[in-house]
């Protein structure tokens, strides 16, 4: 079939992977001028690391492998402990923190040179009962078979399904950064996470020297962004236990970014017709447990399971959505909240032996994948 990806993100990125090696023809259409750079580092938990090895994407030489994650009060007491590794012997892959660049240079590795264009924003999309055509800001148009929208959290091609209200913003937004910040953390496969009345702070080693580091903050999209963003973040969590002052010591503003998070209820049927959607576009939801992009190459493995069954396409899209719908709303639904709001008491670490956790880690994880454990 000929296919029409809207979007060159993680999702678009990975479907085209996918589309082309099953013998499809793809052309893929961004709106941004040239491939993302920015947007410092994600976590790729098992089951996104699952579907990469399906695509043939490897994470070897990149990013840095997480073993574990801490969960602490801000005055620096264990709140509980999930063993990472044991989800990974469990699933046969690692978890990781890679960079957003890194990212999407391994997945766009290998594909043809001309299967992106670039600078073309989707302004529109249209049907009938055999084809479907996309219309461009500049006008031009592009007709294929199927459409995957893979647009993001502000999708066009969702709005012109679901119309305008479906995505609202979530009550809080993240400070966050990659850098180069030499604490002894860093050069560890720990992970913390830590939470208070303040917000919450995550810090993450990622390989080579680098730390991804966040903090996130209650936000309105009607708040001024504060005059000077890194004061304020050592204002208000300056006085946390240690880490958090040496990382906001050692931190460089310049290096700062913000994303206000938003989120939707997912629907049970994304697309119609010969046109669905995939990633952000049909779930986004706040960071709170680094599934979006996880859940976003779910999609991808899960599209590409249907498709292979042939017949009517419009019909191997709904079984698409319908596959995803239970796993993507549940995530979806712990993610709408704040990591702020998690606070596990400190007893719950002590009543439960490190091993208990990690049983209820591995469940859990179990309910997040189709692909990992599949
Ligand atoms: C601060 C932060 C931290 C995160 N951390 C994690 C994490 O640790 N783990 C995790 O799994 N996820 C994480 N996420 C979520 C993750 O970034 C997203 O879920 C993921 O990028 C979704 O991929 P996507 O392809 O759907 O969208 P995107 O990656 O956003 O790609 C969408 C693409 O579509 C393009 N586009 C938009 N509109 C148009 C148009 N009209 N026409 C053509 N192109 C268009 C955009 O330019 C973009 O390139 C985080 C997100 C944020 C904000």
């Amino acid at each position: 079939m000929e296919i029409l990806v809207i979007g060159a993100g993680v999702g678009g990125l990975a479907v085209a992977r996918s589309l082309l090696a099953a013998g499809h023809r793809v052309r893929v259409f961004e709106r941004a001028a040239a491939r993302r750079t920015g947007g410092a580092g994600l976590t790729i938990f098992s089951n996104g690391n699952a579907v990469l090895n399906d695509l043939g994407v490897s994470l070897d030489g990149i990013g840095g492998r997480i073993d574990r994650i801490d969960a602490l009060t801000s005055d620096g007491r264990l709140r509980t402990t999930m063993n990472l590794a044991h989800t990974a012997d469990r699933f046969g892959f690692e978890n990781a923190s890679v960079s957003r660049r890194e990212l999407l240079e391994r997945l766009a590795d290998g594909l043809p040179d001309d299967l992106v264009r670039y600078g073309m924003g989707c302004r529109s999309v249209t049907q009938d009962h055999d084809r479907v055509t996309a219309t461009f800001d500049d006008g031009t148009t592009a007709t294929g078979d199927l459409l995957i929208g893979a647009d993001g959290h502000h999708s066009v091609v969702r709005r012109q399904l679901w119309g305008e209200d479906a995505v609202r913003p979530a009550s809080f937004g993240t400070w966050q950064s990659l850098s180069r910040i030499d604490i002894d953390l860093t050069h560890t496969h720990l992970h913390l996470m830590i939470t208070g009345r303040e917000g919450a702070c995550g810090l993450i080693p990622a390989g080579n020297g680098l730390l991804q580091w966040w903090f996130d903050v209650r936000w309105s999209p009607a708040d001024p962004r504060p005059a000077a963003p890194l004061a304020e973040l050592r204002r208000r969590f300056g006085h946390w236990a240690s880490p958090v002052p040496e990382v906001l010591a050692a931190a460089d503003e310049d290096d700062l970014g913000f994303f206000g998070h938003h989120w939707n209820k997912v629907r049970r049927v994304w697309g119609e017709g010969r046109v669905t959607l995939l990633g952000d576009a049909a779930h986004t939801m706040p960071p709170t447990l680094g599934q979006g992009a996880n859940q976003t190459l779910e999609d991808v493995w899960a599209l590409g399971r249907e498709l292979a069954k042939g017949g009517d396409p419009a019909a191997r899209l709904r079984a698409y959505e319908k596959t995803r719908y239970p796993q993507v709303s549940l995530v979806s639904r712990l993610a709408r909240r704040s990591p702020a709001n998690w606070r596990i008491p400190p007893l719950i670490g002590r009543l439960f032996p490190e091993t208990s956790q990690t049983t209820m880690l591995t469940r859990y994880s179990n309910r997040l994948t189709a692909a990992a454990a599949g």
